[in-house]
């Protein structure tokens, strides 16, 4: 039996069980996905003492560990380390590896909705880690990519260090989080990424961005994936315009780190299913 764990604090509910479980049962692999709520202050000694045994193949880290742990960690990814955080951990014969999938996922997704994005313009809302490694995988890939946040020096933090990225294939900048700016950057964008907690449950009734600035030609791609539909993407479809929601990401980023620590490819649609599920969803 090989152990994979998601670490966290605290960790009472997750998605990233209910899934990797359902794919582990699917296969009848030897295998199960259990919850680690570990405080700050054990977190060192947790990985020292416990993490490194070869009963663990691995496992995904949550708030508040995914900067704390990669001072633990005998190599990082180079990706993670751009991004400034790690949201899975491979565990080789005892040498822990960090990786961040959370990037990778949302590209995925965003491909699959909308195709080739190398001539995309992108606008994302926010600057925290999940818009980082959004950002920092779409720099990669697209031709101008647009960073706004409500602290405005986070936005243009972020900016410049994907710019200064070797593999950033166009350009960066950023804007405040202000209507009129909004407006102007998201009349020429083709994608909208909401990377803010905004509209998350409970506070539903929540929207980063004005129904007024959204129109039909975006696809509109909401990190948020409590609830499903958040009122963002509601909106954007009563104006027109094509959606996603944040359970594709949170089911592929899954995905990569599955392939990760078993060597096989999961069955997607079980692992949505059971997300979907979970969440009340159809
Ligand atoms: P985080 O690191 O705390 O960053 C939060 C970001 O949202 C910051 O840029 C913050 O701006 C901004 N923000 C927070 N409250 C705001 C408000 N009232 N008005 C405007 N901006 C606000 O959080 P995170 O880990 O990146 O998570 C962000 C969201 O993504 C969460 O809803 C999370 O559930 C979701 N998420 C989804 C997936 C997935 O797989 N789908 C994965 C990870 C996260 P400041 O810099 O000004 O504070």
């Amino acid at each position: 039996m090989k152990v994979c764990f998601l670490l966290g604090y605290p960790v009472s509910h997750s998605m990233s069980a209910v899934m990797h479980n359902a794919a582990f049962q699917e296969l009848e692999l030897d295998y199960r996905y259990e919850l680690k709520s570990v405080p700050p202050d054990e977190l060192g000694a947790l990985v020292a003492s416990e993490l490194r045994r070869n009963e663990y193949a691995g496992g995904s880290i949550t708030i508040p560990h995914k900067l704390a742990i990669m001072e633990h960690l005998n190599g990082i990814d180079s990706s993670a380390l751009r991004i400034g955080a790690v949201n899975t951990i491979v565990n080789e014969d005892g040498w822990l590896k960090g990786y961040n999938t959370d990037g990778i996922g949302a590209l995925r997704g965003i491909t699959e909705v909308y195709g080739n994005v190398k001539d995309a313009r992108v606008v994302i809302a926010g600057a925290g880690g999940a818009a980082r490694a959004v950002g920092y995988q779409l720099s990669t890939v697209v031709q101008e990519l647009t960073i706004t946040n409500r602290t405005m020096d986070r936005a243009e933090e972020l900016a410049v260090s994907l710019s200064a990225n070797p593999e950033c294939r166009g350009t960066v900048r950023s804007i405040p989080f202000e209507r009129d700016s909004l407006r102007v950057a998201i009349e020429d964008a083709d994608i909208l990424v909401n990377g803010t907690p905004l509209g998350m449950h409970p506070k539903t009734d929540e929207t980063p961005i004005p129904i007024e600035v959204l129109h039909p030609d975006l696809l509109v791609f909401d990190l948020v994936y409590n609830p499903i539909r958040t009122r963002l993407l509601r909106e954007a479809e009563r104006v027109g315009a094509a959606i996603l929601s944040g359970v594709n990401m949170l089911v592929y980023q899954g995905v990569v780190a599955f392939k990760m620590w078993t060597g096989i490819d999961p069955p997607v649609e079980t692992m949505k299913t059971a997300v979907l599920g979970a969440l009340g969803g159809e």
